[in-house]
């Protein structure tokens, strides 16, 4: 499974919610994703979107897994902001200083299609917001 670089235009494509009847259809992307990051220690997160699948989800390494969000939505941001130094997967040799909020609440569907909240802090915040950011057509050189 290739992963798509920038400028590929597809990266700038909006994802869609992934409704309960598609679920089937998403696994063999997850596994592909899971794989990817297990190869590639320096990989945390990649979403959909950067395999090709204009579809709302991502998966993040977290402490020793690999959890998938699918169809996250950002409930709750801090105001406390962070700066963090950013790279992608998709635009190599390249990285950003972005100032994002050190503290997101989100709820997501995990791969039962469960509703799961979480709550994330520093990079992790950093991280997810940059893959919802990627669902939405946006990469960290479009700032
Ligand atoms: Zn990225």
């Amino acid at each position: 499974m290739n992963i798509l670089l920038y400028p590929n235009k597809n990266l700038n494509k909006k994802s869609k919610l992934i409704k309960y009847f598609f679920l089937k259809k998403i696994f063999f992307y997850i596994y592909e994703i899971r794989n990817i990051l297990l190869l590639n220690e320096n990989y945390l997160a990649l979403s959909g979107i950067q395999i090709g699948l204009k579809k709302r989800f991502f998966l993040m390494k977290y402490k020793k897994k690999i959890l998938t969000f699918i169809n996250p939505v950002i409930l709750w941001s801090s105001k406390k902001k962070e700066k963090f130094i950013e790279s992608c997967i998709s635009i190599p040799n390249f990285s950003v200083i972005k100032e994002r909020s050190k503290y997101i609440i989100i709820k997501y569907k995990n791969e039962e299609f469960y509703e799961r909240i979480f709550f994330a802090r520093n990079i992790f915040s950093s991280c997810i917001q940059h893959e919802i950011d990627h669902m939405n057509g946006i990469l960290i050189n479009n700032y």
